[in-house]
């Protein structure tokens, strides 16, 4: 496949497209971000690695964390881990309070707020220290270790998580929180603060793209199940009330975060990433999305 010649298509496109969306505003911090930026990287299981613009310039991750802490859990905890979160599709937005209170605490998928809110509750119980552990996960992944958190947009969500403690408080209420709140909060808080490139998240993200295994050393770090799992609570679940759209435009499994970062993976072929700040208004790139739509609309390849 020629990747050289499609990003540099996408390229040109992207460069000629008007900034449409917002850049998310409700962690102060992340207002301040330069809504221009923007990176792209394919890392292509056979033939390496094809970028453009910004790709290794370090960004919020925000909720593109969600998967490394789902993959984690799910290695602690196995199938036990989905009594206390479902794999079902929300339809509503990531941060949604409604569902929680008719479906008993228990919330619809690990990707919105609530789940990946009862994914770090698990992760507390299990990990001696969550905090470093979980970074430990992203460095063996990613191969670098310098990989940590931005401390202001640390503090500056932490100062504005009303709606975050709220889904914690309701779901604590019926026994699906086993921690003290501001303990998961904290937490949470913490790796949705954690900056990487969009050069890092393909590499971390090749896992799920090459059944589990690490490109580089053929290290297995999960089950091939467990991917098969992953990747199509990521198809279902990755892009909140707009997972539909995402599938319907793009075609692979993916996940994004209000950071504007989106990753997605062709299992077997590759994992690619993106970053521009400015969301749409369910909370995702607006033109991180059109540059995948890009992608497999040129290669002629998705996963349908
Ligand atoms: N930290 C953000 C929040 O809890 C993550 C949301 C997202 O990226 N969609 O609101």
């Amino acid at each position: 496949m020629e990747y050289e010649r499609i990003l540099n298509t996408i390229e040109t496109e992207v460069f000629n497209k008007p900034y449409l969306g917002k850049v998310a505003s409700y962690i102060p911090e992340l207002a301040k971000i330069d809504s221009k930026k923007f990176g792209m990287h394919l890392y292509c299981s056979n033939s390496g690695h094809y970028s453009f613009g910004d790709s290794e310039e370090r960004f919020s991750i925000q909720s593109i964390s969600k998967v490394f802490g789902l993959t984690m859990a799910m290695s602690e905890l196995g199938d036990e881990l989905f009594n206390r979160v479902d794999v079902e599709p929300s339809g509503d937005p990531f941060n949604s309070l409604v569902q929680l209170e008719c479906e008993n605490g228990i919330p619809r998928n690990p990707f919105i707020n609530a789940g990946a809110l009862v994914i770090c509750d698990i992760l507390i119980s299990k990990l001696k220290n969550p905090k470093k552990e979980f970074l430990d996960f992203i460095h063996q992944i990613t191969e670098t270790n310098t990989i940590t958190i931005n401390k202001r947009v640390f503090t500056s969500e932490k100062t504005h998580s009303h709606r975050n403690a709220a889904l914690l408080n309701l779901m604590k209420s019926f026994g699906n929180i086993k921690n003290d709140i501001e303990t998961v909060l904290d937490f949470y808080t913490y790796q949705c603060a954690i900056e990487m490139s969009c050069k890092e998240l393909s590499t971390a993200f090749m896992i799920y793209a090459n059944s589990g295994k690490q490109l580089s050393n053929n290290q297995q770090i999960l089950s091939s199940r467990a991917v098969k799992r992953i990747n199509a609570i990521m198809q279902t679940c990755g892009f909140y009330d707009e997972a539909g759209e995402f599938s319907f435009r793009v075609g692979l499994p993916g996940k994004s975060g209000v950071g504007g970062g989106i990753v997605a993976i062709h299992p077997g072929q590759y994992s690619v990433s993106v970053w521009s700040p400015p969301l749409n208004p369910k909370g995702n790139s607006e033109l991180g999305m059109y540059a995948l739509e890009r992608l497999t609309t040129l290669t002629g390849l998705s996963i349908f």
